[in-house]
C-alpha cells in the first residue's frame, strides 16, 4: 500500500464567518432587482446591509434562459424597472430582432453597474431557516448570511410543471416542458404534441410550423381569444384578485393564463386563419406511441411539450414551514403571515414585470417598517 494511501484525509475546510445583513434579497429578475432599488433608495445599501444573491451563471434572471426566438414585442413586454429611465434605456425601444434573453440580460446588466446593486452570482440559496433568534440564509458554496430580514424573489422558472397523465411514464419519445425547450430545429420531422392554452404554447405553434412533420395542439379549456384592449383591463384585473386571494388565503397559486385569455395579435389571428392554432381538446391518456383521444383516435407523437406553466420556488424555504396544509403560502402585502421576516416579491399576483415592480416600492417600504422594531 502506497504510504499516501495511509496519510489522514486532508482537513475540513475552515466554515466561512457568517456575513451579517439588514436584509438578504434571494433572485435578482424583475422583481429582486426593483426590490433592491428602493430598498437603496431608502438608505438600505448594499454590498454590507443589502445582499443580493442570484444563483443564474448572467443578469437576466429567468430571460436569460428563455429560448432563442422569443421577441419582445406584442405577445411578450417587459416593464421597464424604476429608475431605468436614468441610463436612458427602455424595454419599449430595446430591439425587437435580437432575442429578448439577451436584450434582457443586457439591459439588466446595465442597470444592476449604474446602480451598484453588487448581485453576488452564481450563489445559490440552499436554505433559510432559524438558529435560535437568528435568521440564517445558507448558500451552496457554504457561506451564510445572518439577516433581520429575507426578501424572496426567487421567481418560478426552477420550478416547471407537468400535471400528470395516465400513461405519461410510458411514453417512449421526448417529454419537453417550456423550460427546457431551445428550438424549432430539434422537432424536425417529427410529430410532435403542444400542451397548454397560454402564449408559450403559441409561441411554439408558429414556430414549429415548418418543422415539425405533424402538430396538435390540446388544452384543457377552450382558448379565449380576445382583442388586446379587451384582454387587457378587465380580464387581466380578475386574473391578479384571484391570485392575491388565494395568497392571502395561503392557497395553491390558480393559473394566470386560464383567467386573462390571450391576446389576439396579428401573429396570432393569421396562424388561426392558417390552421396552424387549431385547438383540439385534452387527451385521455399517454401511450408509448402517443396520446389517445376519448374518441379513441391515436395521435402518433414523437415529442410531447408541455407549456404547462410553472409554480413558485420556495424549497430553501422549507425549513421554516411557512406553507399551509391548504398548499400554498399564507402572504399579505408582501410578507408571510406566518413569519413577518420573510417578505415575497413577484409571488402570486405580482407575476409578472409591471407586477414585480410595484412589488419591489411595496416591499421595500414594508421590510423598512419591519426593521424600525428592532
Ligand atoms: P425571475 O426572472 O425568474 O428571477 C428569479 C431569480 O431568482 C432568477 O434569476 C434565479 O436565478 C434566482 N433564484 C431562484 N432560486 C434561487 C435560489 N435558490 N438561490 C439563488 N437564486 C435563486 N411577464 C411579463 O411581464 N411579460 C412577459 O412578456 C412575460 N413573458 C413570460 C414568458 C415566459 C415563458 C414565462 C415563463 C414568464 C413570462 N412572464 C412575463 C412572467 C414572469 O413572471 C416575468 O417574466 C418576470 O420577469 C419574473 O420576474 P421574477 O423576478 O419574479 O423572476
Amino acid at each position: 500500500m502506497p504510504f499516501w494511501s495511509r496519510s489522514k484525509p486532508p482537513p475540513e475546510p475552515e466554515p466561512l464567518p457568517p456575513h451579517r445583513a439588514k436584509v438578504v434579497v434571494i433572485g435578482a429578475g424583475q422583481a429582486g432587482l426593483s426590490t433592491a432599488y428602493y430598498l437603496k433608495r431608502l438608505g438600505i445599501e448594499p454590498p454590507d446591509d443589502l445582499v443580493v444573491l442570484d444563483r443564474g451563471p448572467g443578469t437576466g434572471g429567468a430571460w436569460q434562459f428563455r429560448w432563442e426566438a422569443l421577441r419582445l414585442g406584442s405577445a411578450h413586454r417587459v416593464n421597464d424597472l424604476p429608475g431605468m429611465q436614468e441610463l436612458g434605456l427602455s424595454f419599449e425601444t430595446a430591439d425587437r430582432k435580437r432575442p429578448a434573453k439577451d436584450v434582457v440580460a443586457e439591459y439588466y446588466r446595465l442597470y444592476e453597474e449604474h446602480f451598484e446593486l453588487a448581485v453576488r452570482r452564481p450563489v445559490e440559496v440552499t436554505r433559510v431557516f432559524n438558529r435560535e433568534l437568528d435568521l440564517v440564509v445558507a448558500t451552496e458554496g457554504g457561506q451564510e448570511y445572518i439577516a433581520d430580514a429575507v426578501v424572496n424573489a426567487t421567481g418560478t422558472w426552477g420550478a416547471p410543471f407537468v400535471p400528470w397523465y395516465p400513461g405519461l411514464n410510458t411514453f417512449a419519445g421526448r417529454i419537453v416542458h417550456t423550460s427546457d425547450y431551445r428550438q424549432a430545429e430539434d422537432f424536425e420531422g417529427q410529430d410532435v404534441v403542444v400542451v397548454g392554452g397560454g402564449t408559450s404554447a403559441i409561441g411554439f405553434l408558429l414556430e414549429l410550423e415548418h418543422t415539425a412533420k405533424s402538430l396538435t395542439w390540446v388544452s384543457r379549456r377552450p382558448i379565449d381569444f380576445l382583442d388586446e384592449g379587451e384582454l387587457d383591463i378587465e380580464a387581466r384585473r380578475q386574473a391578479v384578485e384571484q391570485q392575491d386571494e388565494a395568497a392571502r388565503a395561503g392557497r395553491a397559486l390558480p393559473s394566470i393564463v386560464s383567467g386573462t385569455g390571450v391576446a389576439r395579435t396579428r401573429r396570432i389571428q393569421a396562424g388561426i386563419e392558417r390552421g396552424v392554432l387549431d385547438r383540439r381538446e385534452m387527451f385521455k391518456a399517454i401511450e408509448p406511441d402517443g396520446v389517445r383521444f376519448s374518441d379513441g383516435s391515436l395521435q402518433h407523437a414523437d415529442a410531447i411539450i408541455f407549456a404547462t406553466g410553472f409554480r413558485p420556488e420556495l424549497r430553501h424555504l422549507s425549513p421554516l414551514r411557512l406553507r399551509e396544509k391548504t398548499g400554498g403560502v399564507t402572504v399579505g402585502n408582501g410578507a408571510a403571515y406566518r413569519d413577518p421576516r420573510i417578505f415575497f416579491a413577484g409571488y402570486g399576483p405580482q407575476a409578472s414585470t409591471i407586477g414585480a415592480n410595484r412589488a419591489g416600492r411595496m416591499i421595500a417600504r414594508q421590510v423598512v417598517a419591519q426593521l424600525s422594531k428592532f
